[in-house]
């Protein structure tokens, strides 16, 4: 099997790479290294190229035949998105228009795409399965919607093949060490909650303790980063048997608060992680909880990492290998 991986240097992608390579599958990765890191591409043949350039995409389906494309070029910070709504439309929307017709150029007929628990705005109830309205707060879940229903319409109208596997909290690190989660800036709260603890990061910043949640901080639930590659390597294999587009809500259905993270961070590492209280973060809802029976039931898939714990020990394993990708 042949796979072309677009944001294959990022941190979920990189972990892809390293799962389909462990199982012999050729990867090729395309990534204009915008965020990506090249010493994380080192699981498949590298190719800098970026979405939003419709030549270059042409020159590296010209160097497949590819089975199908795994997508994980996105802007993808939910504050940031706020701030600049139209960069996200470009990469996230623009960027994949570029990447299906691409695909339909060179007829590659299988899509898994890196969906968001973001489309799903304000949680309407306590866990959020798939019929959960979808009603995105920030621009970026809003990105993510906007390809969801663009996957419909191309399934519809040119048998397109694709399954949408929205994340709830990606977290954890690979396990032998070799490639983690590493962003410049960094704004994810567990490598943020690690590097507070090292001392190398200055203290953390709790983004707010007033939300409607039992102790006040907001609740994610999060997934371990090789869990997610597996869903990704199940889908491959749903798309056999299964047309149309299809989308799974991906996390361990458990929500942890920050501070409980927090906490977590603390133990595994036997160290103090210094806050600091700060206001609410634009466009964060305060609860998100996963369902993703339909996930279990349709792909087969489990999650190996059930306890925060052992996702964090990954990410704190990482970091004290002084990980740089
Ligand atoms: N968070 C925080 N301090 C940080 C980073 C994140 O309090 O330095 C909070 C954030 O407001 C959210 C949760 O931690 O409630 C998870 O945020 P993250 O950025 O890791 O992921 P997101 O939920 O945005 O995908």
């Amino acid at each position: 099997m042949s796979i072309l991986i677009c944001g294959g240097a990022g941190y979920i992608g990189s972990h892809m790479a390293k799962w389909l390579h462990a199982r012999g599958t050729a990867v090729t990765i395309l990534d204009n290294l915008s965020t990506g890191h090249r010493e994380a591409a080192r699981y498949g043949r590298l190719v800098e190229a970026d979405l939003l350039e419709p030549a270059a995409l042409d020159a590296v389906f010209e160097a497949g035949p590819f089975d199908a494309v795994m997508h994980f070029c996105a802007r993808s910070l939910v504050g940031e998105s706020v701030r600049l709504p139209l960069d996200y439309y470009d990469n996230n929307v623009v960027g994949t228009l570029n990447l299906l017709r691409a695909m339909r150029r060179h007829g590659v007929g299988r899509l898994v795409f890196s969906s968001t628990a973001a489309v799903f705005g304000e949680p309407v109830r306590d866990r959020i399965d798939e019929s959960h309205p979808t009603a995105p707060i920030n621009p970026y879940g809003a990105s993510k919607l906007m390809v969801e229903r663009m996957l419909r319409d191309v399934a519809d109208a040119h048998g397109l093949r694709s399954v949408a596997l929205r994340y709830f909290n990606a977290a954890g690190a690979s396990p032998d060490g070799a490639i983690g989660e590493g962003h410049a800036p960094e704004t994810h709260l567990i490598p943020n909650a690690i590097a507070a603890a090292r001392g190398d990061g200055g203290r953390l910043r709790i983004f707010g303790d007033d939300w409607p949640t039992p102790d006040g901080t907001c609740v994610r639930d999060y997934i371990h980063v090789d869990d997610l590659a597996q869903a990704h390597w199940r889908a491959l294999g749903y798309m056999e048997t299964h047309a149309g587009a299809h989308a799974f809500n991906l996390g361990n259905g458990q929500g942890f608060s920050v501070r409980e993270v927090v906490a977590a961070v603390e133990r595994v590492g036997g160290r103090p992680v210094p806050v600091d209280i700060a206001p609410r973060r634009a466009g964060d809802p305060a609860v998100l909880v996963a369902a993703s029976d339909l996930a279990r039931r349709e792909l087969g898939w489990r999650p190996d990492y059930t306890r925060l714990d052992d996702i964090v020990a990954t990410a704190w394993r990482w970091h004290d290998g002084a990980g740089t990708a």
